[in-house]
């Protein structure tokens, strides 16, 4: 009975009750004839009598159980215009809602009830509010990439400026203790350059303007290339980076420098997180018309409790927080984006030896 249909469960409960009508009315029909043949005597009775008794009793018979019949479809009708459809509708209507329907398009269900009314009624003004905190949400989210957008750019230029200064005195001849300052300074100020950058991709990403050149990038090659770019980071870490190609890997369709920054976070990130001795291991899997990309590492690992929260903006783990690394939370956020715009989707999971961390995500092959 658990997945029965309402029209169905209707149609059931009205042979139900056509069949106890027929049963009902036979033996009824049967006591009746025994008892009028019993009070009269059948000996006494011509035998034309006794089969006229029988045809009245047949036809009242037939006569009851059809007009129970026709009740009963009446019913069914009735239920089925009613109850069921409008039921129907609003199951329609909520999942339409869910993939973008508009509260003020919800229809009025026709010939309901007044409760079934009064459901669509609270629905819509439920639908309405939901609409409404959608909006707020989004003008909230808008205003601060605004902010964040104009907050970047005004400090880009003064930033470039400082740096052009920076490097200026850097050539200048200096004792020791200074030109070591100096480079300190310039080294601090790339690093704010680079976060200005990052935060104006957010601004892109959240806007819509980030600009996609999708062309057939090899993953062997452009991993390959990250792994020198982050070799001298994963040598100060004292961690060991693998990455063996499987034979033959198809070309993917992508941006090849936004997929880079993509596996430069990831592969930074299992470094970063990751104790001295510890290993990175990168991996390749083409299969389904794309290819898989993981990223292993032996490191501090993801608890839990911070599962949901690790690809939201400025979001850093309590021992991420902790290690004092220079992270900002930024790069999971902008690193789904992107892998969600080349059409995939960016996740992890626990190793199953229990330390560590695995990164994930496909991109469909080049066609
Ligand atoms: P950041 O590394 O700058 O803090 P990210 O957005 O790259 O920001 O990562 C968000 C958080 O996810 C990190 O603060 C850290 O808690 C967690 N994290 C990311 N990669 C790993 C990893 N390989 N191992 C353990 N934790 C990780």
């Amino acid at each position: 009975m658990k997945n029965i249909s309402l029209r169905m469960l209707s149609v059931i409960l009205a042979v139900l009750a056509l069949a106890i009508a027929g049963v009902s009315v036979y033996f009824g029909s049967e006591l009746l004839r025994e008892n009028i043949l019993g009070f009269l005597g059948t000996n006494t009775l011509p035998p034309q009598f006794q089969q006229q008794l029988t045809d009245i009793l047949i036809a009242q018979g037939i006569i009851t159980v059809a007009t129970f019949l026709i009740v009963a479809i009446i019913i069914v009708i009735i239920l089925e215009r009613m109850v069921v459809k409008p039921l129907n509708l609003l199951s329609a209507v909520i999942q339409q809602f869910g993939s973008g329907l508009h509260a003020d398009d919800i229809p009025e269900p026709k010939g309901a009830p007044h409760e079934i009314d009064h459901i669509f009624e609270t629905f819509t003004t439920m639908a309405k509010h939901v609409e409404e905190a959608r909006a707020r949400d989004e003008e909230m989210s808008r205003i601060k990439s605004d902010f964040i957008s104009t907050a970047a750019h005004q400090l880009r230029t003064p930033l470039t400026g400082i740096r052009w200064a920076l490097e200026a005195m850097a050539q200048e001849p200096m004792e020791e203790g200074k030109k070591a300052v100096v480079a300190d300074a310039l080294e601090k100020n790339k690093q704010l350059i680079q976060i200005v950058r990052t935060l104006l991709d957010v601004s892109a990403i959240e806007s819509g303007r980030y600009n996609y050149k999708f062309e057939p990038t090899s993953l062997p090659e452009l991993i390959g290339t990250t792994i020198e770019q982050l070799q001298e980071h994963a040598t100060r870490q004292q961690v060991t980076v693998r990455f063996t190609p499987p034979e033959y890997v198809p070309d993917v369709k992508a941006d090849k420098e936004r997929l880079r920054w993509v596996l430069i976070n990831l592969i930074e990130n299992a470094i970063r997180y990751t104790p001295p001795k510890g290993s990175v291991t990168i991996s390749l899997e083409p299969a389904r018309g794309r290819v898989f990309l993981y990223v292993h590492d032996t490191g501090i690992g993801i608890p839990d409790n911070e599962r949901n929260n690790i690809f939201e903006r400025f979001y850093r783990g309590k021992a991420a927080a902790k290690m004092q690394n220079g992270g900002n939370g930024l790069g999971l956020y902008i690193a789904r984006n992107v892998v969600r715009d080349h059409g995939g989707d960016l996740d992890f999971k626990a190793n199953e030896a229990g330390i560590g961390t695995t990164f994930f995500f496909s991109v469909p092959v080049a066609t």
